[in-house]
């Protein structure tokens, strides 16, 4: 019996010519739930954060899972049992938190354009922090605040202008970008916020965008922000937590990409930078996304037909750009791999899917021996795919199973058309 993990996907392996997610065979998890279907590794998500609580281990620190990436209430469930906080961006986020059972005080809200209805909502609960994205947006909660009787703590999102040097789409922390406040600003803020009866300064924060691949872009904004605590502390604003973001990225396995840094050893750089300027005994905050989830999750799928062409041979499969996004996106690189290996020669062709656009693909010129009703793994499929799903071409969402251990459990159903209809409603007469 052979037992070979697929590389950078500890948790996914071969065993007796089938490809196994922990001890389930995916074949059956196919039979029985259908496709396209998300199957993730408890063991994967709870390792990703293991890194991290062990590059925190002996700190004071906070990890609130961004939970964009992957906001589905069982993966909730387990971040909030394994002592998470979370990092949201609308009202409805947060109502997934109380429903998987988190701790809204543990909730920082993040994000340029909260509405008054939103702050309310946030303010009910008694979450930790409002990351605050704008000197506008710092007067509106003021005003929040006080009309609802309470203190809103705040945390301003400063904009550091490092070059994460990742995609443009997902790079968040240079100056021509809509978040955070520019650094030259942020010191005039803190001040004006420290006068607002409505607010609590609390904390600074940052997030320089996503998928970076390199520690550099990390340590320079960690100099610029603790730039900023000296300033805006000097200034008699005591600044309670530092938080740092997310955005450390994960092996998606494209030929010629660099592999991220694993977080514990990030964070081994990190604090001795912290400690080095005196700040090691800071509450620390980070909210990680991605790399929590991205690697613990893949999307199954099965060919439908072969179209061989002149230019190009296309693998029609039943998952499309409404289920697996980051392609059409950003381009992305997604690894495709078939659950049960043919000895066929292989053929190259473009992995496409059934929704009626040209953008509509999610691998490019991969080798693959393959025939309709084979069945595929679209690999690193755990963050950013779900949660960015789409009812277009009115394709229900596909249904997601976490696997742990030999057990696989149906943590979403497949929507059907009906659920999509719901709350539409036809003209009179
Ligand atoms: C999206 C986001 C994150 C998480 O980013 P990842 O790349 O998924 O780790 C963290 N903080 C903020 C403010 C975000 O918008």
């Amino acid at each position: 019996m052979t037992n070979t993990p697929l590389p950078g996907h500890p948790h996914v392996h071969q065993r007796d010519g089938a490809l196994h997610t922990e001890g389930v065979r995916l074949a059956d998890l196919a039979a029985t739930h259908g496709t396209p279907l998300f199957v993730y590794s408890k063991a994967a998500m709870l390792d990703a954060l293991a890194a991290y609580q062990r590059g925190f281990a002996g700190r004071r620190a906070q990890i609130c899972y961004a939970m964009k990436a992957n906001s589905t209430l069982a993966v909730l469930q387990l971040f909030a049992r394994a002592g998470c906080g979370f990092d949201i961006v609308s009202g409805g986020e947060l109502q997934r938190v109380l429903a998987a059972g988190g701790d809204p005080a543990k909730v920082i809200f993040s994000g340029v354009g909260k509405t008054r209805a939103e702050m309310r909502q946030a303010l009910d609960h008694g979450i930790a922090c409002f990351n605050v994205e704008s000197a506008a947006e710092l007067d509106v909660l003021d005003e929040v605040a006080r009309a609802h009787g309470s203190r809103a703590r705040v945390s301003i999102r400063v904009n550091p202008d490092v070059d994460a040097k990742t995609h443009p789409y997902i790079s968040t922390g240079l100056k021509g970008n809509k978040f955070g406040v520019a650094h030259d600003e942020a010191l005039a803020l803190y001040r004006h916020a420290a006068r607002l009866a409505g607010l609590q300064v609390v904390g600074i924060d940052c997030h320089i965008g996503s998928q970076i691949t390199d520690a550099s872009p990390y340590l320079d904004a960690m100099d610029r922000v603790l730039d900023l605590v000296d300033a805006v502390e000097a200034a008699g604003i005591p600044i309670a937590h530092i938080d740092f973001g997310g955005g450390l990225g994960i092996v998606y396995g494209a030929p010629g990409d660099d592999a991220p840094p694993a977080a514990d050893g990030l964070w081994q750089q990190l604090l001795a930078k912290l400690d080095a300027r005196g700040y090691g005994d800071r509450l620390l905050m980070i909210e990680p996304g991605r790399s929590l989830v991205g690697n613990a999750g893949l999307c199954l799928t099965e060919v439908l037909y072969l179209k061989p062409g002149t230019q190009k041979n296309f693998c029609i499969v039943d998952a499309a750009m409404n289920d697996l996004p980051r392609p059409a996106m950003y381009q992305a690189f997604h690894q495709i791999v078939p659950l049960a290996p043919r000895a066929d020669a292989p053929a190259v062709y473009d992995v496409v899917g059934p929704v009626c656009e040209s953008g509509d693909w999610l691998g490019r010129d991969r080798k693959l021996a393959v025939q309709p009703g084979d069945h595929l793994a679209v690999l690193s499929a755990g963050a950013y795919c779900m949660s960015m799903s789409s009812n277009y071409n009115t394709r229900g969402r596909a249904a997601e199973v976490l696997v742990d251990g030999q057990a696989a459990h149906l943590i979403r159903a497949r929507e059907d058309a009906q659920a999509q209809m719901r709350g539409e409603s036809l003209l009179p007469g």
